[in-house]
């Protein structure tokens, strides 16, 4: 162990993912406060929504971190969702940290860094499961759990001032199918020793009872599958593994043959096969091989659980996917809940499909054709009672989970619980566990595949002409500011009635333009901005007094 002194304290700092369901970013810190050293568990992603038009990944903001790069010993990966490991492949030439992770997390991981061109720059040590990582004063032993993702690990991390559980994502799945169960023995032996604190999944919090076994899936799925005639589409999370095995023995059981697709089930596929899962199953059917078998022979397993546009299920539902069609007598079933955020989109996929005649199969109709990867209310207090921890920590929920889940800890005997937001900086030991800081902690957009700050202009602008629409004025002058033509306007995004409408609305807009560009004087009439701020401002409140609304106005002006 490392040599202590007087000063070393103990700190956990989320980045990401306290106070939000998405994009998780944990450090632990340990040593005096100007020189602490740090561990990251988990860099994640989140993603955008109506609100963030044009940004479809959100990553965590690392400044304050990256401030301290040259003190971070590791990036410890728990397990491969997007929302652990996402961002890894765009934050990392910011924090340049070795990353530890299981095979399956590693090789998904080095797919992301693949892409991005970083694959031989990244140093990524491959821990087996119930391996050990040395990280400094940061003792590291992964614990295997169950969750809806091959190799979901919780770590208990050794410091000299206490041990801490972080669990990352977790249930407890009796029969999970691929991989072992939950190594309870190992989280009640390091409860005998005593853990210090217990950084805790928070999703299912309040769900009464256990969030229900992989095992059972399966179970419900043959017999339901047996009874349908036609093609039989299934939409799932690629990730899961697991499902993604069920859906297969429920097809052969059935005589039908699988075709994948969608790009991340073929990736998610050939990950599973590299670590040995999807080994004793029929090889999977082309696009070409299903579609000249008969219906009942073929089973096609899907992306676009969520109503993506772009994915597999979408295209199918527009008709316009490139090999599968859906119609009458066939069978959509989804395997899969509903992400909060997604229901608008999966509401408008599930009419286009029944506008097609295909016969859906929900949770909500169907129980058990789906079961969550999050531990509900039984487990949480299963697992409180074998780590039995001084400190309770939520984290991986809204403000909401964070609340009711210190609630609950509470009512379980927990003798501390703290729930910091992410930039929170909560020192564990030595001391009862406060906030003793606040960080800087954030967002970052990818927008366009470049990253921006959170309040950029790029996206601003576009939300505001998304809703309020854009005006283009040009106009030409000479020399002294005296007008050689226009103003000529375009209007982009605004309504009118018809062309004689759209015309008048055009001249009374640049009719604004001239009286605003007339009223200009001396040195105002040989500047180009006095003069296109001074026509936007005209063009604004003239559009304020026809829409009621103030467009962008893109205001040009060329001089002879
Ligand atoms: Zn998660
Ligand atoms: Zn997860």
């Amino acid at each position: 162990m490392a040599k202590r002194s007087q000063d070393d304290e103990l700190v956990f700092l989320p980045l990401g993912g306290s106070n939000e369901i998405g994009m998780n970013f944990n450090l632990y810190g340990f040593g005096p406060p100007h020189d602490r050293k740090w561990i990251v568990v988990d860099l994640g992603v989140t993603f955008g929504d109506q609100t963030t038009p044009g940004v479809e990944l959100i990553l965590p903001d690392p400044a304050f971190i990256e401030e301290h790069a040259h003190r971070i010993l590791g990036i410890v990966l728990t397990h491969a969702h997007e929302d652990h490991v996402g961002a890894v492949a765009w934050l990392w030439p910011r924090l340049k940290a070795p990353v530890y992770a299981t095979p399956f997390t590693a090789f998904i991981l080095r797919e992301k860094l693949r892409e991005k061109d970083l694959l031989d720059e990244v140093s990524i040590t491959e821990v087996p499961l119930g391996g050990s990582i040395e990280l400094g004063p940061f003792k590291i032993d992964l614990i295997t759990l169950t969750h809806s993702i091959p190799e979901p690990n919780g770590l208990a991390i050794r410091t000299p001032l206490g041990v801490i559980l972080h669990t990352g994502d977790w249930k407890i799945d009796p029969d999970p199918l691929l991989g072992g169960p939950t190594d309870s023995d190992f989280i009640r032996k390091l409860g005998d020793e005593g853990v210090l604190a217990m950084v805790c999944d928070s999703t299912n919090v309040f769900v009464d009872g256990h969030a229900g076994s992989e095992a059972e899936v399966r179970d419900k799925l043959i017999p339901l599958i047996g009874t349908l005639k036609g093609k039989v589409a299934v939409a799932c999370f690629a990730s899961n593994v697991a499902r993604m095995d069920s859906v297969i023995r429920a097809a052969e059981a059935n005589g039908r043959r699988v075709c994948l697709v969608g790009r991340s089930m073929h990736r998610m596929a050939a990950a599973a096969k590299s670590v040995g899962m999807l080994q004793d199953i029929k090889p999977f059917l082309d696009d070409n091989e299903a579609k000249h078998l008969p219906p009942k022979a073929v089973l096609y397993l899907c992306t676009g659980s969520q109503g993506e546009p772009r994915a597999a299920l979408s295209r199918i539902a527009e008709g316009t996917h490139p090999h599968v069609n859906l119609g009458a007598n066939d069978a959509c079933l989804f395997s899969s809940r509903v992400i909060p955020g997604n229901e608008i989109p999966i509401r408008n996929l599930q009419n286009k499909l029944t506008e097609r005649g295909v016969r859906l199969y929900t949770e909500r109709d169907h129980p058990g054709i789906h079961v969550s990867g999050h531990p509900c209310r039984d487990e949480l207090a299963e697992m409180y009672s074998w780590a039995r921890p001084e400190i309770a920590v939520p984290t991986h929920g809204e403000r909401r989970h964070l609340m009711e889940h210190a609630a609950f800890a509470r009512d379980l005997q927990v003798p501390q619980q703290v729930t910091p937001r992410n930039g929170d900086m909560v020192r564990l030991a030595p001391g009862r566990a406060e906030i003793i800081d606040e960080v800087t902690a954030g967002r970052l957009y990818v927008d366009a595949g470049v990253v921006v700050p959170e309040n950029g202009d790029a996206l601003r602008e576009r939300r505001h002409a998304a809703f309020n629409g854009v005006i283009a004025v040009s106009v030409v002058l000479d020399g002294r500011g005296r007008i050689v033509s226009g103003p000529q306007v375009r209007a982009l995004g605004l309504p009118t009635a018809n062309e004689e409408h759209l015309d008048d609305v055009l001249d009374d807009l640049a009719d604004e333009a001239e009286t605003a560009l007339k009223r200009l004087k001396g040195d105002d009439l040989e500047l180009d901005e006095s003069i296109e701020k001074a026509i936007s401002r005209g063009v604004k409140k003239a559009s304020q007094r026809i829409w009621g609304r103030r467009p962008v106005v893109e205001t040009t002006v060329l001089r002879i």
